[in-house]
């Protein structure tokens, strides 16, 4: 596993962004034959050189790139193309587990790449990478902790390269990237790249960001996009009132403000935004930078109310004694998470806008689930917002409010407690309710 490394401060990470423009030396206009000289391969020198004798690899056409949250999808496809390679997949470690499913057969026979940014992502997810997915990863993972980012980890694994790079910054694994795209690079062993001295180049967008606060809320955002602060801020208002009526313990329970963090365009996956529970912190890609019809109003306002009941749930699970948030103790199972921020979306747009919007899809793993547990159900979204509507006609909010802040050692004791169902009677009254309901 990975370690978590201490994140710097974002003007540190951008003052440093800007003054050092860290290139392989010799990278640029190279005429080489696109492998490293042994120059090039510098650091120590001749046969103590662990790189020396490496195998090399080059980024091709058959890669696949995947990324965790905090690396521009803007910036790095470009790179992709010059390679002619076309997959992509991310936007959040958590935005791929959810779709490996899919992509899973077209992805074993690709190199695959991905893309970790430490100070966006908790590098503890790793652990949930699904175990049938694994080879997607380099081996010996484990061993990466001794190594300080940013770098790059590539080996040979069944026939395909596995690779992992690692930055604190997106503008870090950009630079490991465009090395690939260059030149081919050692396969086994860790690489990075050192800086040399280059005049800096004059800035094209703005790398400042501002803030503005509002009643409960705090936006994050580029200064050129203020009136999206705006909105914004008026939509969480306008979601934190609608969810007062059935939590009113919001305001004690999540006593801090909760920041909304507007990012520009293609900086996340296309309909995608999360949560930092921790950081109280909802990332969002903003109205304006959005394209696409499916960004209106009413995805707004439902995913601020999504991304808000996990910062929720989080703030209280902390302060009811009982039961923690991991899977593997006792804690609640990641469709329930999910179902309870569709609940939440539900709760804010109403139940018609709801079933317009979300009904075909969230129809879809009914058939399914008459036959699986919860737990196999591959869209978690879909079966957690199935479970929870099916909670709320057994017991309705102030029943599904209980299991949020019951202080049984266990999820399951939690709905117990709440609805006297033991898991197996939970399942059978499912299964019936999705029988005469759905
Ligand atoms: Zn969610």
């Amino acid at each position: 596993m990975l370690r978590r490394t201490c994140a710097g401060s974002m003007s540190i990470r951008l003052t440093l962004f800007f003054l050092l423009a860290v290139m392989l030396t010799g990278c640029t206009g190279a005429a080489g034959t696109g492998t490293l000289s042994p120059e090039e391969l510098s650091g120590t020198d001749g046969s103590a050189n662990p790189l020396q004798g490496a195998p090399q690899w080059r980024m091709g056409s058959n890669t696949g790139i995947l990324a965790g949250a905090g690396v521009n999808i803007a910036t790095v496809r470009p790179l992709q193309q010059k390679v002619g390679a076309g997959f992509y997949l991310g936007g959040g470690l958590q935005y791929i587990y959810d779709r490996l499913p899919v992509h899973r057969d077209a992805l074993q026979t690709l190199d695959t790449l991905l893309l970790l940014n430490i100070t966006a992502e908790d590098v503890a997810k790793l652990a949930e990478w699904p175990q049938r997915d694994r080879n997607l990863l380099p081996p010996a993972l484990e061993d990466l902790v001794r190594y300080e980012p940013p770098f790059a980890y590539l080996a040979r694994q069944g026939g395909r390269v596995r690779g992992i790079v690692v930055g604190r910054t997106t503008e870090e694994i950009e630079r490991l990237l465009s090395v690939m795209v260059e030149r081919s690079v050692p396969l086994g062993v860790p690489w990075t790249v050192k800086p040399v001295i280059v005049a800096a180049e004059p800035s094209s967008r703005s790398w400042t960001r501002k803030t503005l606060e509002r009643g409960r809320f705090l936006a994050s955002y580029p200064p050129e996009l203020e009136r999206d602060a705006e909105r914004m801020l008026a939509w969480a208002e306008d979601v934190l009132g609608k969810l007062r009526v059935h939590f009113p313990e919001v305001d004690e329970v999540v006593n801090e403000p909760v920041t909304l963090w507007l990012h520009g365009a293609g900086e996340l996956q296309p309909g995608y935004a999360y949560a930092e529970p921790s950081a109280a912190t909802l990332h969002f890609t903003a109205p304006s930078a959005a394209g696409g019809s499916s960004y209106d109003q009413t995805w707004y306002v439902g995913n601020i109310a999504h991304e808000y009941s996990h910062v929720f749930f989080d703030r209280i699970r902390r302060r009811a004694g009982g039961y923690g948030m991991d899977a593997n103790a006792g804690g609640p199972p990641r469709w329930f998470h999910e179902g309870l921020g569709e609940y939440f979306r539900l709760l804010v747009i109403g139940e018609q806008t709801f079933d317009r919007v979300y009904g075909q899809r969230y129809n879809t793993p009914v058939s399914f689930l008459l036959q699986s547990p919860l737990e196999a159900a591959e869209d978690v979204y879909a079966a957690g917002a199935l479970a929870l509507r099916f909670l709320h006609a057994r017991v309705g909010v102030e029943g599904i409010r209980r299991i949020l802040m019951s202080s049984q050692p266990t999820f399951w004791g939690a709905v117990q407690e709440a609805t006297g169902l033991t898991r197996t009677e939970f399942d059978q009254a499912f299964r019936d309710w999705l029988r005469r309901v759905r």
